[in-house]
């Protein structure tokens, strides 16, 4: 077994987890309804190592639309698809420095890196892009079903529409990528690309199977509840260095300094967390910080980080 002692692993996993609980930071998004009707008290926590052990406390088996953190994912299946070098055609590893939804790009007009809006945008483009919409989309939620080892991938389609009514900011971006030619030659729609991002952001998970897909991450692209390779090794790797140096927004270099795990957050307030080759976190509660991260799911990872040595650099 990876955890040899895993009922006294468990109960300091409970133990953070009620310490946690009581902190009353933190607001709701509210920039679409479906995310400010979610419950500020929802708080789940839910691990599965490499091996398959299960741990899960609170509300893991809600569903919430995973956001941000399909930036993760979808990065991952495009580089397994494509090869990691003709994705970076596209899009560079560099963080940017700037919000994640700013209008900018390096200096070879490229977006920064695929964890911003810009360069996820990219990404969704380049996905099975000779197939038809719908296609493209079964494509996606079966490649998601196969890192989660069957289970629960929805999709909110209230999220989803609620998504592309307000989305000025992502058109303005894909705009400007437009004009500066960071599209490849065969995206010829570009509503059709933002419309699969909005898709995308708006696949819904619990704690329970986005446990599951983080510990495929952290299994090397091997889901652990399967054995089916679900990601090359190469993008399995790249994936988690950019989760490492760009997965939590602008705190990921605070993030990558005191807890020193890849992780990649989204405004619903989940957050996905890797120990290579040990285990996969998932952590949900709505109310973000000033930076747009969980604060219950924040809190959760430096208490964890101070209780075990799984810091990056720990073994030192
Ligand atoms: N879906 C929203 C957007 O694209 C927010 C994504 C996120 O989790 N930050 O702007």
């Amino acid at each position: 077994l990876i955890v040899p002692s895993w009922n006294p692993f468990c109960n300091i996993i409970k133990e953070i987890f009620e310490a946690v609980r009581p902190l009353s930071d933190g607001d709701v998004a509210t920039y679409i309804p479906q995310l400010a009707r979610q419950n500020p008290d929802s708080w789940g926590v839910s691990i599965c190592t490499v091996d398959g052990q299960r741990v899960n406390f609170g509300d893991t088996k809600n569903p919430f639309c995973i956001q941000s953190v399909s930036k993760a994912f979808n990065y991952a299946i495009a580089a397994s698809d494509l090869g990691a070098d003709f994705v970076h055609h596209f899009v560079g590893q560099e963080p940017s420095g700037r919000l994640f939804n700013e209008i900018c790009l390096d200096s070879k007009n490229r977006p920064h890196n695929p964890m911003v809006n810009s360069g996820a945008i990219i990404v969704s483009s380049l996905i099975q892009s000779k197939m038809n919409m719908a296609d493209r989309f079964d494509y996606m939620l079966s490649q998601y079903r196969k890192i989660s080892g069957g289970e629960y991938v929805g999709f909110n389609n209230a999220v989803f529409l609620s998504e592309r009514l307000t989305a000025d900011r992502n058109y303005a971006l894909a705009y400007y990528m437009k004009e500066n030619k960071c599209f490849p030659p065969e995206v010829t729609s570009m509503t059709d690309a933002l419309d699969f991002y909005f898709q995308l952001c708006s696949l819904e998970g619990t704690c329970e199977s986005m446990s599951v897909m983080a510990a495929t991450l952290a299994n090397g692209g091997v889901c652990p509840l399967t054995e089916e390779r679900c990601i090359e090794s190469r993008p399995c790797r790249d994936v988690l260095s950019l989760m490492y140096s760009c997965g939590m927004y602008d705190y990921s270099g605070q993030f990558s300094f005191h807890v020193g795990l890849p992780a990649k957050s989204g405004v619903s307030g989940v957050m996905i967390v890797v120990v290579p080759n040990l285990m996969g976190i998932c952590l949900w509660s709505p109310p973000l910080d000033k930076l747009g991260n969980s604060c219950r799911g924040v809190a959760f990872c430096k208490e964890l980080i101070s209780r075990f040595n799984f810091h990056n650099y720990d073994s030192l």
